[in-house]
């Protein structure tokens, strides 16, 4: 099957400038250091890590919401990597985000009907019966009652909040989605029925998403693919089944040791090292393996040579030295 996505040598670089007086010059700062990606139509694939991992600087550059510094992204066969802005806007329109935080990615002073119709009106629609139209249709596949297009977002709860601000990524009817942590800031006790709604959508509207996450918890239910992403690099990629019954790369083990275990008797199986430690700054990441510094099973070469990611079985990648033993 043809990719929907694909991306080849990711790559995000920030120059930062020195904090030294005399000696002021611009670091570098590999927020997306040479990533492959392959996303599929229909599939979820979640991308786990770490906050400052770059997990959302990735999401956001393959739908070029942040230019990339190096690399390629295709999108549905075409390169769009540099694309000027009029050629984009139709990718534009196929390629949407869903933001973490509710509140803050919609406009206090306009109306729910106005948040949900702006991109249609960026898109050269008219504000008119046709475009309410449209918003009343978000408004149901979303679960909001029709009155709700004349409030205001301070009037909502988070769960509504985030329910308006999938309406408004969905009312150009893309075919790609990068929900960036769409419940992260939602109670625990409205996550579920979040990602449910994005779980009926996908399948209602045969949408592609990537899903982001700092918890592998959270991407559980939703992914067909998890990757696992480590200070700018993808450390592991697999099927969900695969990722969770049998990780390989001990940053993986150790995000999965961090899950917590509900059922009394899954208690204590299969335990694998919790990860000690703060992830490393971006700006002056370690040699060799970045996970080097934390990681339990280090060996010499792993301080000097960086390993690459590769295939361990079918459609299962993994960069770790651990993994090129024979
Ligand atoms: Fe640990 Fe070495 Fe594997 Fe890196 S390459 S994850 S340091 S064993």
């Amino acid at each position: 099957m043809t990719h929907l996505l694909s991306a080849a040598g990711l790559t995000k670089t920030y120059a930062i400038s020195g904090g030294l007086l005399l000696r002021r010059q611009a670091i570098a700062l590999r927020a997306v250091d040479g990533v492959d990606l392959n996303i599929m139509p229909g599939e979820t694939l979640g991308l786990v890590g770490e906050s400052g991992c770059g997990k959302s600087t990735l999401g956001r550059t393959l739908i070029r919401l942040i230019e990339p510094t190096g690399g390629t992204i295709l999108f549905d066969g075409d390169d769009i990597t540099s694309l000027d802005m009029k050629a984009m806007r139709p990718k534009r329109r196929a390629m949407q985000i869903i933001f973490q935080d509710p509140y803050g990615a919609l406009n206090p002073r306009m109306s729910v009907e106005d948040i949900i119709m702006e991109p249609l009106v960026i898109h050269g629609a008219r504000a008119d019966a046709a475009a309410r139209a449209v918003v009343a249709d978000m408004l149901r596949l979303v679960g909001l009652p029709q009155r709700a297009a004349s409030r205001f977002p301070h009037e909502f709860s988070g769960g509504q909040r985030q329910r308006v601000g999938i309406a408004r990524a969905l009312a150009l009817k893309p075919r790609f989605v990068v929900c960036d942590e769409p419940v992260s800031a939602l109670d625990v006790s409205v996550q579920a029925q979040i990602v449910n709604l994005l779980q009926d959508l996908q399948a209602e509207l045969g949408l592609t998403y990537l899903f982001i996450a700092h918890d592998l918890s959270v991407v559980k239910h939703i992914s067909d693919r998890v990757a696992v992403m480590y200070l700018g690099k993808i450390v592991e990629i697999a099927e969900k089944r695969a990722i969770y019954a049998s990780p390989q790369h001990p940053y993986t083990q150790a995000l999965i040791a961090a899950v917590p275990v509900l059922r009394p008797q899954d208690r204590g199986r299969g335990r694998r090292a919790r990860l000690a430690g703060d992830i490393p700054s971006a700006l002056n990441p370690p040699t060799g393996c970045r996970f080097h510094t934390r990681c339990p099973h280090v060996m010499p070469i792993c301080r000097t040579q960086e390993p690459q990611l590769r295939t361990t079985a079918a459609g299962h990648q993994v960069a770790c030295h651990l993994t090129e033993r024979p």
